[in-house]
């Protein structure tokens, strides 16, 4: 990954995938593996930076509303204060980590672990139960009815990993990703007017900052 700054003027690429986000950064993972990967993301590196990576920074993380910060605070049209992500590896950079539903390779060799049952947890589980939200499942990754122990992003430091991780499984040779990159516009040319000769160009349009 490298700034945007060090993107050549044209380049040619199978994928182009807008936002390195949770879904972005699985994906680009996937498609290198048979395909020329491109992604871009308008935000940092999660890597290195406190706020994002301490599970006791995680009110911080949100709370911080400079303009480069992870996570960008917005109302929603109905009013609703919130926060999106602008950062390498999407909202799993900022959100609270709870991990569910994935097949158990996955889970194996990523960014997933069972979390320590301190007293919050333990009180809200037994909470859950005593009200009968029932069975009681104990620790699972699955997305199951009940009351269960989920997976979470936060290792047993306390750090958090990111799907900005997930990079780590691309094919270095068939991915690139820039950073600062805010996608403005996507471009679409036609060339020739019969159905055989129809083509589609994209163009994509970033800035820095
Ligand atoms: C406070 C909070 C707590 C949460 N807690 C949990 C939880 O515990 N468990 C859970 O599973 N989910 C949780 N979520 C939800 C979860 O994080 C999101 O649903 C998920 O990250 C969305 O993934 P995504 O790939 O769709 O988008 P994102 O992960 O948001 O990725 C979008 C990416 O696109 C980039 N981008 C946007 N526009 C542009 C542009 N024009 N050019 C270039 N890049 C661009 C952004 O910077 C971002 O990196 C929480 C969310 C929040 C806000």
């Amino acid at each position: 990954m490298k700034p945007a700054t060090l993107a050549p003027p044209i380049s040619y690429y199978d994928y182009i995938i807008i936002g390195g986000g949770t879904a972005g950064c699985s994906m680009a993972a996937t498609l290198s593996e048979g395909a020329h990967v491109l992604v871009l993301e308008r935000g940092g590196a999660p890597y290195g930076n406190k706020v994002v990576e301490e599970m006791s920074k995680f009110g911080a993380n949100l709370d911080d509303e400079s303009p480069i910060s992870s996570a960008q605070p917005f109302v929603s049209e109905d009013g609703v204060v919130s926060a999106r992500a602008r950062v390498l590896g999407g909202g799993s950079a900022l959100n609270a980590g709870f991990y569910t539903r994935a097949g158990t390779d996955y889970v194996a060799k990523a960014v997933a672990f069972k979390p320590p049952m301190l007293e919050f947890q333990s009180a809200f589980k037994n909470g859950l139960v005593e009200v009968g939200v029932r069975p009681y499942n104990g620790f699972t990754y699955d997305h199951i009815s009940g009351t269960k122990i989920g997976g979470t992003i936060f290792d047993h430091n306390g750090k958090r990993h990111t799907a900005a991780d997930l990079l780590e499984y691309a094919n270095p040779n068939t991915t690139v990703v820039y950073l600062f990159a805010t996608v403005h516009k996507i471009l679409f040319r036609r060339k020739g007017k019969g159905a055989t000769s129809f083509f589609i160009f994209f163009t994509i349009i970033y800035s820095f900052y």
